[in-house]
């Protein structure tokens, strides 16, 4: 059966970009007569809010997509979380990592909007080193990507924007596995929950195209099955930036308060290119 999901943070107000791709995501699980799921990733307890994950909803229910319920919060799966960490660590795939983000600005350049790859400070440190500091140190725990890589092989998924793509962890180098402050990272609780949910389209835009590569090599080192992706172009304010949260003017929430209709917006929605350039959305003056 294929089972798409939309995977939402809580840490604002949805926009019409999110819009799309549950649309896209809920088109796709319907016309194979298959499952459409809902997962808000809140494993950031101090940036999600509550509020955010009941507007979520109540934005999906008014644009007419219905989701299997219960819908699964991310924050209740920090045991599965823990496990694969684990179970990468024993592989000798890890390290800790002491750096601040500011230690890595230091080293690492990279062009203006891009977080900078990891220059490995802490891969260089000796094992019992680096166990000794651990004890005592808050730490990150890296992916020791090149040792991964080696591991897994030559991999590959297939994409419904770029056909069958090579994956090349190493463009995003040693992520971050586990935070220092909340002890895991969302490319890990991302690749373990899609197995888990049986995930078999992962419907998202282009803006984490990236992030597949990493998360492609984790599902391998994790033996864990190759879900479908499609990245879909984004969309954009009037004057061409990138659409955010925090521009609450350009939430679902204030088209609904305007009294645009949701189905009505869905159905605007289905009729866009799933492909092609990022644009702005034409709506009808309501
Ligand atoms: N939670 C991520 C976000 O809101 C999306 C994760 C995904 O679709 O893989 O940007």
């Amino acid at each position: 059966m294929l089972i798409s999901r939309f995977a939402p943070s809580p840490t604002g107000l949805l926009h019409l970009g999110h819009a799309w791709s549950a649309v896209l995501a809920h088109n796709r699980a319907r016309a194979a007569g298959g499952q459409f799921l809902l997962r808000i990733e809140d494993i950031d307890g101090d940036r999600c809010r509550p509020q955010f994950v009941e507007a979520i909803v109540a934005d999906l229910r008014w644009l007419g997509l219905d989701f299997a319920e219960p819908f699964l919060l991310q924050s209740t799966r920090r045991p599965a979380h823990a496990a694969a960490l684990r179970q990468l660590a024993e592989a000798g795939l890890t390290y800790p990592c002491f750096c601040t983000r500011a230690d890595i600005a230091a080293v690492a350049s990279a062009p203006h909007g891009v977080a900078p790859v990891y220059p490995g400070t802490c891969r260089a440190l000796a094992q019992d080193v680096a166990a000794a500091r651990a004890e005592r140190e808050q730490h990150a725990i890296r992916l020791a990507v090149d040792r991964a890589v080696d591991r897994a092989g030559r991999l590959v998924w297939e994409d419904s924007l770029a056909g069958e793509v090579l994956a090349q962890p190493e463009l995003t180098g040693d992520i971050v596995l586990a935070r220092r402050d909340i002890g895991v990272g969302y490319m890990l609780a991302a690749v373990v929950d899609d197995g888990f949910q049986g995930v078999t389209d992962v419907v998202r835009g282009r803006d984490l195209f990236d992030s597949t590569h990493v998360q492609r090599l984790l599902q391998a080192l994790l033996g864990l099955p190759v879900p479908r992706y499609h990245h879909h172009p984004l969309l954009l304010a009037a004057d061409g930036r990138r659409l955010a949260k925090r521009d609450r003017s350009e939430a679902l929430a204030a088209l609904r308060a305007r009294g645009v209709s949701g189905p009505g917006l869905a159905d605007r929605l289905r009729r866009e290119a799933p492909f092609g350039p990022d644009r702005v959305l034409q709506l009808d003056p309501v």
